[in-house]
């Protein structure tokens, strides 16, 4: 992507300004000599040195640096893993988050002393609903799914306070794992629809499944499959009429972002994820950050401390009768919040938009070069992420796995695989706004002679991979018999 540089300047001032001694209530850290007196237990002191290794500091960054090389990550290699990748992300916007004015915060600071920190998630809180199309915004959920799980509390909190609690949420087979499991979460029961011939949601089906025990519809768009909802506004109109409210996945909003908005197109509700949109890297299992946004039928229920803003300053409203309570401690994981802000303020407008259509081309880019290799599961045009299946290769005796084992041999992640588990022999793929098209070109061109070597040699695919630290490993057993040795390997 490229940036406007000045405009960058002039909006990373803004977020300096926030962060300034003072004004973000970051505290300068008291002098040693100015620390009460204070002792620490007898019966809770060490009696000897703790056993840490003894290395050169050479030692130990080479071996960090090995280690890094190791694993794989986006700045060693591309990384075209379906909807859950990262997508741009660009390392300014760590560093906006590193200012100490914003890591030095402490969560037990009062309001009054972090007016800056608050002022930060109220710009960044109308920036998404701007985003968005939506009326209020809560930030503290941290992660996706636990951004469902506090739109689905609140669509619980609504019905119940409309004296008509209703017991089933409605979801294609194509969903996200996280929506099934945030629905049993929150009390309710999943009726699962199949999706139609085109890979959309069957609309016929859902006018069969709705009465007055729905609560309501969780729907991706565009869905797992890549694919733009065509029939979305018919399909909430449905459901608002049998009485339910309508959910928006918006984990991935690289698609839409500046083109459509969920609001606009009639959702109740939607989430989005910071970490994969918003640029936070992600990976390694955290940090992670999932604001709601919701229309003003359910602001009453919003989880609380709700951030308010007087003439006078930013503060924390905690008298909120109807409130679902609160999912997180604290505020959220504020760090994201910097960087996403930052990010947004970076962009514009313009920027954001263009980060949709890019992701948009560079996924239909690779459809039409890898489909005379690959069959592409519906062959129509796809919004951020196109999904194959490995079919034409299983009929010559290869597997999806082997193909995604094979491409770390070219120093490339595999992409996201047998997921959505409606597409046999999956392959999700995302390339993300931020790739080149050399980049693109590479991936086909290793994408095509994975299949030449499909056709011509198959075991060569079934050993694979060859050139990374370990080979294939056991992942069911790792996962049951979890060995962790963090403490004796320091010993
Ligand atoms: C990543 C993702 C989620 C879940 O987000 P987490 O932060 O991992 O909980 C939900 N839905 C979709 C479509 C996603 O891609």
């Amino acid at each position: 992507m490229k940036r406007n540089i000045l405009a960058l300047q002039s909006e990373m001032d803004m977020i300096f300004e926030l962060s300034r001694n003072g004004r973000s209530g970051y505290q300068v850290p008291p002098t040693s000599d100015q620390l009460p007196e204070f002792e620490i237990p007898q019966e809770l002191r060490r009696n000897a040195a703790p056993r840490l290794p003894e290395v050169s500091e050479n030692t130990t960054v080479r071996h960090y640096v090995n280690l890094s090389t190791r694993n794989h990550h986006i700045d060693k290699d591309f990384y075209p893993l379906g909807s859950c990748t990262m997508k741009y992300n660009p390392k300014v916007n760590d560093e906006m988050s590193a200012l100490p004015g914003f890591a030095g915060l402490n969560p037990w600071q009062t309001g009054a002393t972090a007016q800056g920190a608050m002022q930060l998630m109220y710009e960044l809180s109308d920036a998404l609903l701007e985003v968005t199309g939506m009326d209020d915004i809560t930030l503290q959920p941290a992660a996706g799914a636990q951004g469902e799980f506090a739109a689905l509390l609140m669509f619980r909190a609504y019905h119940q306070k409309n004296g008509n609690p209703r017991k089933r949420i409605i979801i294609p087979d194509s969903a996200h794992g996280t929506n099934p499991a945030s629905i049993i979460l929150a009390g309710y029961a999943v009726t699962q629809l199949p999706s139609d011939s085109n890979g959309l949601m069957d609309t016929e089906a859902l006018k069969r499944a709705l009465d007055e025990d729905v609560a309501g519809l969780m729907i991706t768009n565009p869905n797992t499959l890549g694919l733009f909802e065509s029939n979305i506004s018919k399909i909430i109109d449905l459901v608002h009429e049998a009485g339910g409210l309508v959910y928006m996945d918006g984990a991935n909003l690289n698609a839409l972002m500046g083109i459509s908005r969920p609001g606009d197109m009639g959702f109740d509700a939607c989430h989005m994820n910071l970490h994969k949109t918003f640029s936070t890297p992600h990976g390694g299992g955290g940090p992670g950050s999932g604001p709601v946004a919701i229309k003003e039928k359910l602001t009453r229920f919003l989880p609380v401390p709700v951030l308010t803003k007087t003439k006078a300053e930013f503060a924390w409203d905690w008298d909120r009768p109807d409130s679902i309570g609160s999912v997180h401690s604290f505020y959220g994981n504020f760090g994201m919040h910097v960087r996403a802000l930052a990010y947004i303020k970076s962009m514009g407008g313009d920027g954001l938009r263009a980060i949709s259509e890019n992701a948009i081309i560079n996924a239909n880019y690779l459809r039409k070069k890898l489909s005379p290799a690959y069959q592409v599961f519906v062959d129509k045009p796809c919004m951020h992420e196109v999904v194959l299946s490995g079919n034409l290769q299983k009929q010559k005796g290869v597997r999806t796995t082997d193909i995604a084992k094979r491409l770390l041999d070219f120093g490339i992640h595999p992409p996201t695989v047998y997921f959505p588990l409606i597409v046999p022999e999956c392959l999700m793929i995302e390339p993300t706004e931020s790739e080149s098209r050399e980049t693109l070109d590479e991936f086909v061109e290793v994408m095509m002679q994975i299949d030449r070597e499909a056709s011509e040699s198959p075991d060569l695919l079934k050993q694979a991979p060859y050139t990374t630290p370990v080979r294939r490993l056991d992942e069911a057993g790792a996962a049951r018999n979890l060995n962790i040795r963090f403490y004796d390997d320091i010993r």
